[in-house]
């Protein structure tokens, strides 16, 4: 029989892995098959994945609705383009069913395959922009230490977190950073949520003043942080940010990236966090991981300038990709969404986000290494600190605290996930999740933080 253990170890370059490491002890899990939210390895043992995959099968797995529906499209139309005003039905259908869902001031969804290609695109619309605009020097787009925005040469830079920069020559030279909105790390012990917002909303005026205004084009936030640490802004975060962004003519990009199509309990995590954005970048969701695709959705600020002046300017939007538009994922996303629909997921996920967010905050509340339990909707993390007399304190990295956690859990059937830059570990399961689900996940790794703790005395 075909050792695809040692396949995979030889020939898959993998991502954000150990290249050595991969290469000499090969895979921690090789998936094979997934019902619900559970996976089960090579060995027959089954997992229960409170991350759903990569914070998105939000419906679960094993749909047999989505792979019905890839699989008819794909005998009935398997591929054509956008480009030069060609079209396909499913990307038209699915193109209205997105905008009717958005936010009030949407015009347009421009289709790509990937978070990142979409942040990609979101730079070349603000620049785009801007240059039709006659505002050439206005460039420069400032995001959020711990942001993940994607890993390509533009979005790559976006991203806050080092790890994504060494080595990489990243960020590109038009990207600044401003302070994450962290409670533990950023916020001063004496600061209410509207003094944090404040001072946070501060640093971003000072740097736009610092840049020039005229060169300062966009801001881009995810509604709440996902990979860099599950990070929940204060209340009034971004009303403060935007009345900064709109007293000097920044856009304000979302990257709904996760939290789009109902991960925190509102269909976009806009509407639940108070953003007004100019643009949206959606992904995971909208197929809930059963195809690659990605939308931009344009504010009608940006498409007038673009159908107006851009095209007077520049003639054809000089942009797209061979995959833009695919009529197979598309296929796939209208199956998806029809299930998020049908079953009322959205509601759902802010309800089991209370479950487990609750859940967390009781179990996790004795550990004293536990620096705070935090979360809205489905997506909760616990981060992990040493407790001094003068407040928290990360772990040496060396230590591998929340790797450790997470790799334990693993042993005893439960998949989570140790995010970068401090010790916090995630949770972001699908939206179909049980409260017993939740339960095993929280006791799980409860029980693998404990021994962890244990052994640190
Ligand atoms: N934006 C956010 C908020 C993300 O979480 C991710 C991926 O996790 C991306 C962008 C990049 O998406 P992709 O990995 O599909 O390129």
């Amino acid at each position: 029989m075909t050792d695809t253990r040692d396949l995979d170890r030889r020939f898959v370059f993998h991502p954000f892995s150990m290249a050595q490491g991969h290469e000499q002890s090969g895979a921690l899990m090789m998936a094979q098959s997934a019902e619900g939210c559970w996976i089960t390895d090579d060995s027959g043992k089954r997992h229960l994945d409170s991350m759903a995959g990569l914070w998105c099968v939000n419906v679960g797995y094993g749909r047999e609705r989505i792979a019905d529906a890839l699989a008819d499209q794909a005998r009935k139309l398997s591929y054509f383009h956008g480009f030069s005003s060609m079209a396909t039905e499913p990307a038209a259908i699915l193109a209205e069913r997105v905008i009717a869902k958005a936010p009030d001031g949407f015009s347009k969804v421009f289709f790509g395959a990937s978070g990142s290609d979409a942040n990609d695109t979101q730079a070349k619309i603000v620049w785009y922009y801007n240059n039709a605009r006659g505002l050439p020097n206005k460039k420069k787009i400032i995001a959020r230490d711990r942001g993940y925005h994607g890993v390509t040469v533009l979005s790559g830079g976006l991203t806050g977190l080092p790890g994504l920069h060494a080595g990489f020559d990243l960020p590109l030279p038009m990207i600044r950073h401003v302070s994450a909105p962290h409670n533990i790390w950023t916020r001063n012990a004496e600061e209410d949520d509207a003094a944090f917002s404040a001072r946070l909303a501060q640093e971003l005026e000072d740097l736009i003043l610092a840049e020039g205004p005229d060169t300062v084009a966009a801001f881009i936030a995810e509604p709440v942080m996902g990979a860099g640490g599950v990070i929940v802004p204060p209340e009034g975060y971004f009303a403060a940010m935007q009345a900064v962004l709109d007293r000097y003519d920044v856009l304000l990009i979302a990257d709904e990236v996760i939290c789009g199509f109902g991960r925190l309990g509102t269909w976009f995590g806009s509407e639940r966090m108070g953003m007004k954005p100019d643009l949206m970048s959606v992904a995971k969701g909208i197929t809930s991981g059963y195809a690659p695709l990605s939308g931009v959705l344009v504010g009608d600020k940006v498409w007038q300038v673009i159908s107006g002046e851009g095209s007077a300017k520049y003639g054809a939007f000089g942009h797209g990709y061979t995959y833009t538009a695919h009529p197979v994922m598309a296929a796939a996303a209208l199956a998806n969404l029809d299930i998020v629909e049908e079953e009322n997921l959205v509601e759902r996920a802010g309800q089991m986000g209370d479950y487990l967010n609750d859940a967390l905050a009781k179990a996790f509340a004795d550990l004293p290494i536990v620096a705070e339990t935090r979360g809205k909707g489905l997506m909760a993390a616990v981060e992990f600190a040493r407790p001094t007399r003068d407040g928290w304190q990360k772990f040496d990295p060396g230590l591998q605290v929340a790797p450790r956690i997470v790799r334990a859990a693993l042993q005893d059937g439960v998949i989570s996930r140790a995010l970068p830059n401090g010790d916090a570990v995630s949770f972001s399961p699908p939206f179909t999740v049980t409260a017993e689900e939740i339960d095993l996940v929280v006791s799980t790794v409860r029980k693998a933080a404990g021994a962890v703790c244990d052994a640190l005395r």
